[in-house]
């Protein structure tokens, strides 16, 4: 544990100090730091492990999410927009891949910010005039494993929705396709590359997608060639124009479903409160996961909308994507931090825990009870997991809420009386357990039906018949009409049935006790049975007009 706590200590300390960022990519580089400085920052350290102890002692998501800063997204996203060069001074404000000296300027810049992390191997990887920016997290020394984890984003503009676009003389921005992939990317890589995982973790910056997912189609045609085991592949495009809603679409294909699972069941556990749409169609061409599913690796996008030219459900139309208009000012920051936050913590999660040579089911625990609550039948339990999980609970196939505090779950579920077979499941992104209970269901009383006849009721004369029956004889039955303002306008005590005790009327001539009829308006009529001892009780709306 005590490493872990260090570790994050670390990353709070680093994410607060302007100076020695730089400088100071690595845990055993905080012995270097000057002496005086160490102290002011022992404050932090401190508090932050107290933090981290007393409140999420098990998960290292949890500590990590805080750690993505806006602040920091925004300043990439405005370096890569407008690209500047510093020896001689230049403004380019394109990183269109046919300009070179604008594209190869930008690379320099992703490559540094992959170097604030020593622990990564960075390096170019040119083809045919491009260049793709590779940084590698190697696997733990002592681990076998030659699984590969990517995380990788398009750096590469166009503005080809200008009437007079010319790559070599346009403006070409950027900020929000792909500068906010390219900020979550580097952040993500910066963060992560503090531990140590059993597998190799690669973070690639694509040239050239925009003209053919050239970068893409070359590292994948390489790494298919190599025999590469790449496992999942999250590639991150366009993630921050949309002010309506806190929107992300996961494009996958078959055989990616379980990553798109993975962010899915990650986004709840960790409660990050986006909204997410898995759109699972093969035909969907226009990003560089394509590159991958063409060599058979698994891959999935993460983007505002597959179709941004395009109005959808909770997206509105992104009227300047492939403009020289993308600038960072119409960039939804709330929406590019929780995309983020999500893709770090799933592949944390993933390559950290789930893949682990020796512990791939979950540690998992599930002990389901039956408990009354509003009347309706709800099952808990406990669990244990040692990362995200989803639990479905049967019959019903209901998604029980899970709190994570107290290890509990529950869900409201359809039981019938007597003897039900419950069957917990956790569902995780490499597969499922389960285990099952016979539970007794004693429903005790339960109101099958309950009729208010005419509603609405339209002559004064009229009588309202009010109709009642249950599962179990009626002891006792009353109904109290109410106005729409609350008072008491009528209680009626009703006959039970004499050929069946089980059903219960009453009537009514909308007129109360002195024999003034009732002002036309809505009553609300609440039927009250009294069923060994305990009193049961239904509320329906009567309407009264003329
Ligand atoms: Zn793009």
């Amino acid at each position: 544990m005590a490493p872990e706590f260090l570790r994050i200590a670390y990353l709070v300390l680093l994410r607060n100090t302007r100076v020695g960022v730089d400088d100071f990519g690595s845990w055993k580089h905080l012995t270097e730091y000057s002496k005086p400085a160490m102290f002011q920052q022992l404050n932090t350290i401190i508090f932050v492990l107290f933090l981290y102890s007393s409140i999420v002692p098990a998960d290292r998501g949890d500590a990590l999410l805080p750690l993505i800063r806006t602040e920091h997204l925004k300043a990439h996203i405005t370096a890569l927009q407008e690209n500047t060069q510093q020896s001689p001074k230049r403004i380019y404000r394109t990183r269109s891949a046919y300009h070179r000296d604008a594209s190869d300027n930008a690379a320099a810049y992703i490559a540094d910010q992959f170097r604030r992390s020593p622990r990564l191997k960075v390096e170019f990887e040119t083809f045919g005039g491009f260049k793709n920016i590779v940084a590698r997290l190697l696997p733990r020394a002592t681990s076998k494993s030659n699984r590969v984890f990517i995380l990788c984003a398009h750096y590469d503009t166009q503005s080809d929705r200008d009437a007079d676009w010319n790559p070599l003389t346009s403006p070409a921005p950027g900020a929000n396709d792909n500068g906010t992939g390219v900020a979550a990317m580097l952040e993500i890589a910066h963060l992560l590359s503090q531990f140590d995982y059993d597998h190799e973790l690669r973070f690639i910056a694509f040239d050239a997608k925009e003209i053919g997912l050239m970068g893409s189609r070359h590292h994948a045609r390489k790494a298919a060639q190599a025999g590469e085991n790449i496992i999942a592949v999250f590639n991150i495009d366009m993630i921050g124009f949309n002010w309506i809603s806190d929107l992300v679409e996961v494009v996958t294909d078959d055989s990616s479903l379980w990553i798109g699972d993975a962010l899915l069941i990650a986004n709840k556990w960790y409660d990050l409160g986006l909204e997410m749409r898995r759109t699972r169609d093969e035909s969907i061409d226009s990003s560089d996961h394509k590159s991958f599913w063409d060599k058979d690796y698994h891959a999935v996008t993460l983007v505002e909308s597959s179709t941004p030219w395009r109005d959808s459900r909770g997206y509105e139309a992104n009227p300047f994507y492939h403009t020289s208009r993308d600038t960072v000012d119409k960039i939804n920051f709330r929406l590019v931090r929780k995309v983020a936050q999500l893709a770090l913590v799933t592949l944390n999660s993933l390559a950290g825990r789930e893949f682990q040579e020796m512990t791939s089911v979950p540690s998992l625990t599930i002990h389901p009870q039956l408990v009354m609550r509003q009347n309706l039948p709800h099952i808990t339990g406990s669990f244990e997991s040692s990362f995200p999980i989803e639990i479905v609970v049967n019959p019903g196939n209901v998604t029980a809420q899970l709190d994570r505090s107290n290890h509990t779950y529950t869900a409201a579920v359809p039981l019938k009386p007597g003897e039900n077979r419950v069957r917990a499941t956790a569902v995780y992104p490499l597969g499922a357990r389960s285990v099952e209970k016979i539970i007794t269901f004693d429903s005790g009383f339960a109101w099958e039906s309950v009729i208010v006849f005419p509603n609405p009721s339209r002559q004064i004369d009229e009588l309202t018949v009010f109709r009642a029956e249950g599962n179990l004889p009626l002891e006792k039955m009353s109904i109290s009409i109410y106005s729409a303002d609350g008072l008491l306008v009528k209680e009626i005590q009703g006959v039970v049935d004499a050929s069946n005790p089980r059903i219960w009327r009453a009537w009514w001539n909308h007129r109360v006790a002195f024999g003034i009829g009732v002002a036309m308006g809505i009553y609300v009529c609440r039927f009250e049975a009294l069923v060994n001892q305990k009193t049961y009780s239904q509320t329906r709306k009567l309407a009264i007009i003329r």
